[in-house]
């Protein structure tokens, strides 16, 4: 083709793009309007047009994919994963105690944990700890269509105080180095806890906490504090970054403040149910679901408090090795703090979006935004267990990534 010619075809196909429309029975949109019965979902690319009655008639051309069966919801976002921490349960390991690994290995091993998370209906992820740059990877490769997987907001290797407390300009300098490295996201941790163990000893001081959220801030990006304690939660409200992991304890005054200052709260209570059920995989010591229990109670007794006190919530499930696959369970910890099944489907959408910056293209089904949409059997915004076992069908970006659909 003569070059002139070839601009002409490239310019003609970037004003076509294919059209594909989904036919569903019911669209919850995660916006204001009500849910919408018998809709057409119109897509341009990778891009929602619109969300219409569904007329039966589609422009010549167009792909109909028929999920009149189901219900559609938008991608859902999970707000606090471990990607790249994989176990393929092999005799002799637990997944604490494997056989070291290249980093590439470690990545490609990950695109499983991406594959089931998909299945799960979530198509966004903020991974929130990795080693060797192994999240920026998998981030990368799934961008590029190599790896099919969730979209990934990372944060790169988490900062705490091993080896030793950072100090405040440390703190500076170290979330400097984690962007320059190419995290999206800062994640601190500001107390013990993790696994069986659920101590929750503050390690961070505030000052560090504070220097660590004005550096984030001060680049255009969002922070997270990891904080099992009442302590080390206190402290990190008071240091204002964009959300707060796990937590128990929490007095109602600092749930005031935290609510004032429009900090996200990503309990992640499911996690701790996972982390009972596998303790044998895990060889956790005999009397760790003790532990585990009592802090899920008191975990989900501050999210309730949180809740009534105004906090906003997202889902995250804090998903590592063969968690991946549940991701969505939080949502019903979530209603049992006392949030609607909507809002608890909200804190999967559109606000989930919200806490990653990412509310002008994620989270929600309308015009414009990213053609992250998921086929539900059931109705989730009435029952999040619907949202849980009832994913037929899933799309990212404009392609089918799980499930079968009829054309
Ligand atoms: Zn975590």
């Amino acid at each position: 083709m003569p070059p002139l010619l070839a601009v002409f075809a490239c310019a003609l196909f970037a004003q076509t793009p294919t059209v594909q429309v989904l036919r569903f029975a019911k669209v919850w949109t995660a916006t204001n309007a009500p849910v919408m019965e018998n809709a057409a979902i119109v897509l341009e690319g990778n891009r929602i047009a619109r969300v219409e009655k569904d007329s039966g008639k589609y422009a010549t051309g167009s792909t109909v994919i028929d999920l009149r069966r189901y219900a559609a919801i938008p991608g859902m976002i999970d707000a606090h994963t471990h990607i790249t921490y994989f176990w393929d349960g092999a005799a002799g390991t637990n997944p604490r105690r494997q056989p070291r690994r290249h980093p590439a290995v470690a990545v490609i091993l990950a695109a499983e944990n991406a594959k089931r998370t998909l299945q799960t209906g979530v198509t966004t992820v903020r991974d929130l700890n990795a080693s060797a740059g192994n999240d920026y990877a998998l981030r990368d490769l799934i961008e590029m269509g190599k790896i099919v997987g969730p979209r990934i907001v990372a944060a790169g290797a988490g900062i705490g105080a091993r080896p030793a407390p950072p100090g405040v300009e440390g703190m500076r300098k170290m979330v400097e180095e984690r962007l320059a490295a190419g995290s999206d996201v800062i994640k601190l941790f500001a107390s013990t806890g993790g696994f069986e163990d659920v101590t929750g000893k503050q390690t961070l001081s505030y000052e560090e906490m504070r220097a660590a959220v004005d550096a984030a801030h001060a680049a255009g990006k969002r922070i997270a504090i990891h904080t099992y304690g009442p302590a080390g939660f206190r402290d990190a409200v008071k240091a204002g970054p964009d959300s707060i992991e796990h937590g128990a304890d929490v007095d109602d005054s600092t749930l005031r403040e935290m609510a004032r200052k429009r900090i996200w709260f990503v309990p992640t209570i499911d996690h701790n149910r996972f982390y009972i059920d596998a303790a044998a995989e895990f060889q956790f010591a005999a009397g760790s679901a003790e532990g585990l229990t009592s802090y899920i109670a008191r975990n989900l007794d501050t999210a309730r408090r949180a809740h009534a006190a105004g906090v906003k919530f997202a889902m995250g499930s804090d998903a590592v090795y063969s968690m991946f696959g549940q991701n969505t369970r939080e949502l019903e910890w979530l209603v049992k703090a006392g949030l609607t099944n909507e809002e608890a489907l909200l804190a999967a959408t559109s606000h989930g979006a919200e806490l990653l910056g990412m509310q002008d293209r994620i989270g929600k089904l309308a015009p414009g935004f990213l053609a992250d949409i998921v086929a539900v059997e059931g109705e989730p915004w009435k029952d999040v267990r619907a949202a849980i076992n009832g994913i037929r069908w899933v799309m990212k970006d404009g392609k089918a990534v799980s499930g079968t659909a009829s054309r």
